[in-house]
């Protein structure tokens, strides 16, 4: 090896590791569950965001340790796929470590562990099928209820059944056009956020709102609209440069010019006209003649419009984006019931209404402040997922720790059927799962031995597999009296993801680093390595100020 790196052997290296994923387990674990409490997190920037959402808290640390850096990751890639269950993703991986742990001081070798654990996840993920219950994916009851949950962890539980429907009809919106395709894209539904007022006057527009205002003179209502969206600009290519003249010699020279160019023009706006377009929705430029003229045909012509908006609206009205104007025939245009202009707070918005079966559509978002805003934004997020995820696998749990302590019951018989230290692995899985019911109970300020004790209890007898923890009564209850539930898909992801996370740290009993970020500059922020000193690097007390 090259001077100055440095090399972290066995048991150092992996206990290391360890201790890294373990701490940034701890750190989210006091946020899981509606009664989980916020965190605040304050950016360099020193700009602020309160939040009880794991995938924003681990994304806005500035993780430098590979182990911490690991669970992170894996916690975005929950995030992606299943859109919730980053918490539990990365508690449960902390516990499973935890145990491993344990497990090793008992002179159990990691590739056991792994082996009993691989076995424990896939048994784990065999009796999330026999418990989970399907549902319709079109029965808006059932989505609501699963948006409830998904959202009654956030600060603006308040109004979540609100935001709940908003979620769930904006999802049931963009479906329906969809049968047979389970590929739901949440992509396709757009938040357009503005501050002031409260949640309670949030909605969602079958249609796109754009952050735009009408022209001077242009219609400012249109019922109904027929929208032709172009990508090229409505101006005459105004030659750059110095060295390209145009030569005009003579005031007549100058009028032939401007006629020729109006006439052009006019030519171009005709031809909306007579596709029977009214609205006229540009990517790029339009001249000021040509809005002259729009307005004069008594079109709606609006410029300079993001790519992306262009898209939706494309997927909301049923237009076909064409390129230029040349090409325009009634086939290319959108319908909107109405387009109207207007103003909320000091900003005026386009919104587009009363799109038929639109693909697209937004959800206009308001709140007192910014950062209300932003986390009524992220809990949408997560309604928006977890109804996609049940509405292409309908298939939902009764929550509130109900299928990890099942699952932990009936993993223990089973881990009976192995023996010697493949059965202590099982075991440790079984133990490890039951930190989510766990956390809950604690979070919620309850003894959390008792409702451990009581919940096994409770899932020894046959029926009561759905016995998890009321969080708002700190009582041990039967989740779906309690209207608890998620989609097995996220619980399925949770188990997968928390496994290969626990696994892969525990497959690594040497940690080799290169002595090359020497000559690069270290992260500014505490909690990096500290090379070179030893053979092995330290774990300092913090990554930016959380502690151990
Ligand atoms: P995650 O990022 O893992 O989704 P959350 O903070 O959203 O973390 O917490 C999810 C956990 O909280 C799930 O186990 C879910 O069943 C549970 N939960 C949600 N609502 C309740 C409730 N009212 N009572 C008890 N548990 C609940
Ligand atoms: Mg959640």
């Amino acid at each position: 090896m090259s001077e100055g790196s440095t090399a972290t052997k066995g048991r150092t290296a992996q206990k290391n590791l360890f201790d890294a994923a373990i701490l940034v387990s701890n750190l989210i674990k006091s946020s899981l569950g509606p009664r989980g409490m916020d965190k605040m997190i304050v950016d360099f920037k020193k700009e602020i965001a309160i939040t009880n959402d794991g995938a924003t808290i681990l994304g806005d640390l500035d993780m430098s340790h590979p182990a911490a850096q690991a669970m992170v990751e894996i916690a975005k890639t929950v995030d992606y796929e299943v859109g919730d269950g980053t918490t539990s993703t990365v508690v449960l991986a902390g516990s499973l470590l935890k145990k491993a742990q344990d497990l090793i001081d008992k002179k159990v070798h990691p590739t056991i562990i792994i082996d009993g654990y691989k076995k424990g996840a896939d048994k784990a993920l065999r009796i999330l099928e026999t418990i989970a219950i399907k549902v319709d994916p079109t029965d808006r009851n059932w989505l609501i209820k699963l948006a409830l949950t998904s959202m009654a962890s956030k600060l603006v539980s308040i109004e979540s059944p609100f935001l709940a429907s908003i979620a769930v009809d904006a999802l049931l919106t963009i479906a329906r056009k969809s049968k047979g395709d389970p590929k739901i894209d949440v992509d396709h539904i757009k938040i357009e956020k503005r501050p002031g007022g409260s949640i309670s006057d949030s909605r969602l527009v079958k249609g796109i709102v754009l952050d735009k205002p009408v022209w001077v003179g242009m219609p400012k209502k249109l019922t109904p609209a027929r929208i032709a969206i172009v990508t090229k600009a409505i101006e005459i290519e105004k030659p750059y440069g110095t060295s390209v003249k145009i030569n005009i010699n003579k005031p007549e020279e100058m009028k032939m010019y401007l006629e020729r160019e109006s006439k052009i023009f006019k030519n171009i706006v005709d031809k909306f006209a007579i596709a029977g377009a009214n609205v006229v929705i540009c990517q790029y430029g339009m001249d000021e003649l040509v809005l002259d003229y729009f307005s004069k045909a008594g079109i709606l012509g609006v410029r300079h419009v993001k790519l992306s908006d262009l898209e939706m609206l494309a997927k909301a009205t049923g237009a076909k984006i064409i390129s230029t104007s040349r090409e325009v025939t009634a086939n290319d245009l959108g319908y909107a019931k109405l387009v109207e202009e207007r103003k909320v707070e000091i900003e005026k918005y386009l919104f587009f209404e009363g799109c038929k079966n639109p693909k697209s559509v937004t959800i206009f978002l308001r709140g007192g402040t910014q950062n209300v805003i932003e986390e009524a934004e992220r809990s949408i997020h997560d309604a928006l997922f977890v109804v996609k995820d049940v509405m292409v696998k309908p298939q939902i749990l009764a929550g509130a720790g109900a299928p990890e302590m099942e699952i932990a019951t009936q993993l223990k018989k089973w881990a009976q059927t192995f023996t010697g230290k493949e059965q202590l692995a099982i075991k440790a899985y079984a133990e490890a799962i039951e930190v989510i019911p766990e956390t809950l109970a604690e979070n919620a300020g309850m003894n959390s031995i008792d409702a451990i004790i009581e919940l096994r209890a409770k899932h020894s007898k046959p029926n009561h597999k759905a016995y998890g923890v009321n969080v708002q009564k700190r009582k041990i209850e039967d989740a779906r009296k309690f209207n608890v539930y998620e989609p097995l898909a996220v619980k399925e992801q949770v188990i997968s993801a928390a496994m290969e996370a626990a696994t892969m740290l525990l497959r690594i009993n040497d940690v080799l680093m290169s002595s090359k970020p020497q000559t690069q500059k270290l992260p500014e922020r505490a909690g990096a390595y500290e090379y070179g000193k030893a053979d092995e690097y330290s774990v300092r007390d913090g990554y930016g100020g959380i502690e151990k």
